[in-house]
């Protein structure tokens, strides 16, 4: 049933949408026998490549449900034509051995025709509108397309309980939750935190793209929004004053050029301007960046508190 010359690895790997879903009738029917109710099904979906970060979610899942799924498949539909899909780090094999030390079940790698076939031809998108008029998706229009797009089938696909995010990209985390919400798919959705090296920078599978110098700037990305921190928490509301800290502390290091920089409300993604007010501080806000380190485009973000 299940492909497999990974699965001597000790993971199941799943190939079709067919064995997908032999797996699925045969691990809940088993499940089944033996517990009297069906398992709950977490699952993560990535595009490989996989690091800590990644695993975070695994792990989240593996303690909260009985069958645990990811997904790896780097997904043409969210890349535009000058963005890094050929490039994109590949490493199946080693992901394999990374998900089954955090206890995975099985893995689906599908191949872009499984997901997108030419015959018949694939024709139906998610889209969510107003996504490509905000941050990252006012800086790579068609991107949350792309993602509603993939994560809609997977979730056809995998059937999940409950799927896992992370907070790393905070927006794609808001637009989940919303398509989910807008279209009654029956997945609860849980926001994980954002894993970080020990000098701060997050870990992206993008950060293999570094040269050993450009790792060594890196940091200070997360450190700008540091800036953002410290400057509010010591009762500064301006947005503009804020962002100018933001900006005034990357400056530090002249290698980084910034796509943006973005103050949104944290459950809406609805940016904010001027004096931040307390109705506007009610769901938290949520500060995003983007900027270019060399040929690398790195994001991170952080959030205040929900309140509620
Ligand atoms: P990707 O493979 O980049 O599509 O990421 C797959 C999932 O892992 C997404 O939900 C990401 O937000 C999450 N992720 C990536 N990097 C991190 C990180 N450093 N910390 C937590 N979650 C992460």
């Amino acid at each position: 049933m299940c492909s497999s010359d990974l699965s001597i690895m000790g993971i199941v790997v799943l190939r079709t949408v067919e064995e997908v879903r032999a797996y699925h009738n045969k691990v809940v029917a088993e499940f089944y026998e033996k517990n009297h109710r069906f398992p709950t099904i977490g699952f993560v979906p990535t595009m490989g490549a996989l690091h800590q970060g990644h695993l975070s979610l695994i792990k989240k899942a593996r303690e909260n449900n009985d069958i645990v799924m990811t997904s790896i498949f780097v997904n043409p539909k969210q890349f535009a034509p000058h963005e890094d899909f050929a490039a994109y780090p590949r490493t199946l094999e080693a992901d394999c051995k990374l998900i089954e030390s955090v206890g995975c079940d099985a893995a689906f790698a599908p191949t872009d025709e499984v997901m997108y076939p030419k015959e018949p031809k694939y024709l139906t998108y998610v889209t969510i509108e107003g996504s490509d008029s905000v941050s990252e998706g006012a800086a790579r229009p068609g991107f949350f397309r792309g993602v509603a797009t993939v994560v809609t089938k997977l979730f056809n696909i995998v059937q999940p309980t409950n799927a896992y995010f992370g907070q790393k990209d905070g927006l794609q985390a808001i637009m989940v939750k919303q398509f989910v919400r807008d279209l009654n798919i029956p997945v609860t959705i849980t926001v994980c935190p954002i894993v970080r090296a020990e000098d701060g920078l997050a870990l992206s599978s993008r950060n293999a793209y570094l040269s050993p110098e450009e790792r060594a700037a890196a940091p200070a990305l997360y450190k700008s929004l540091c800036a953002f921190r410290a400057c509010f928490e010591k009762g500064e509301r301006d947005v503009q004053t804020l962002c100018q800290a933001t900006r005034d502390s990357l400056a530090a290091e002249p290698r980084f050029k910034i796509d943006y920089l973005s103050v949104a409300n944290a459950v809406t993604a609805e940016e904010l301007s001027g004096k931040l007010c307390d109705a506007q501080l009610k769901d938290g806000i949520f500060v995003s960046i983007a900027a270019w380190i060399g040929t690398t485009r790195l994001i991170d973000n952080i959030r205040s508190e929900e309140r509620r």
